[in-house]
């Protein structure tokens, strides 16, 4: 599914919410999620609710557009599939939905243009037997069964969150690096020859007969390190300040000798980089 357009006939229904803050925070998670549609029932306090808005935090578009129902009945006239979302066991026989189904049926519906409502229940006492027997299936989320009950916009917003996937991945794995490119293998090798050629000069490199493994040790760490090409400038400005290293002691003999180490006049000078 490659649009947003789907959120649209999915609305939340909130039965006899009691508090203003937990509506606002509801609208909010929704929000955050791409969807728009609240619908309350019967709420305990009076609609508008100033607290509402506040706990919103800028859903205002959600919290303007909620309608408002005496009964669920009126609410689901025009929805042709609902869910109610309960963690206690109801003795009725009644298909239980785990976010991953829910969520596939989810999209069966709303892909031939369905209305689906989801249902929750007040903060107190959950949904009534009456009220999840006018739904097609309840949900549950599998929370910790001695501690289950999940505060109601923090249920809104894992079901939410859950529907979102369908049309985003939640599997991404990036690593930005912004105004730098993972260094070309060119820049690497001639970092690695001068790392080595410092190393041989500093008498690191030793024994000899170990030095082809050393060497390929260091170069795979560095491999490992996914180097942008700034990073590989700043490793040669490194190496070039720790041989000129104590400074004071700079003449030309030196200078010349830095050079040579760095690569000579080939054309990747990085003297002045550290
Ligand atoms: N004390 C109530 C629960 C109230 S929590 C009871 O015992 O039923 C408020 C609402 O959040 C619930 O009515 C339900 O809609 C939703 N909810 C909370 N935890 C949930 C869970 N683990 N699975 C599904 N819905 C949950």
């Amino acid at each position: 599914m490659n649009t947003e357009k789907f959120k649209n006939n999915i609305s939340v229904i909130l039965v006899e919410p009691q508090l203003g803050e937990n509506i606002g925070t509801t609208a909010r998670a929704m929000l955050n999620f791409g969807f728009e549609n609240l619908v309350l029932i019967n709420p305990r306090d009076d609609w508008p609710n100033a607290y509402a808005l506040k706990a919103s935090a800028g859903a205002n578009k959600v919290i303007n557009g909620t309608l408002v129902f005496e009964t669920l009945e009126d609410a689901l006239e025009s929805f042709t599939y609902a869910f109610s979302t309960t963690i206690r066991p109801r003795d009725m026989v009644k298909p239980v939905f785990g976010l991953e189904k829910m969520s596939e049926k989810v999209f069966q519906k709303t892909e031939r243009n369905e209305k689906v409502a989801l249902v929750f229940g007040r903060e107190r006492s959950g949904l009534t037997n009456h009220q999840i027997s006018l739904t097609d299936a309840i949900i549950e989320i599998p929370t910790n069964k001695d501690f289950s009950s999940l505060n109601l916009a923090q249920a809104v917003i894992l079901i939410v969150s859950e529907i979102n996937r369908l049309n985003v991945s939640y599997s991404k794995e990036e690593m930005p690096i912004p105004d730098s490119f993972p260094a070309k293998k060119g820049d690497l090798i001639s970092f690695f020859d001068h790392l080595e050629r410092a190393l041989d000069a500093s008498g690191f490199l030793k024994p000899l007969e170990k030095k082809p493994t050393m060497v390929m040790n260091i170069r795979n760490m560095f491999n490992r390190s996914n180097l942008t090409d700034q990073e590989v400038k700043t490793l040669r400005g490194i190496i070039n300040a720790l041989l000129r290293w104590p400074s004071d002691t700079m003449d030309n003999d030196k200078t010349k000798r830095i050079k040579v180490i760095a690569g000579g006049n080939d054309k990747n000078k990085h003297d002045k980089d550290d």
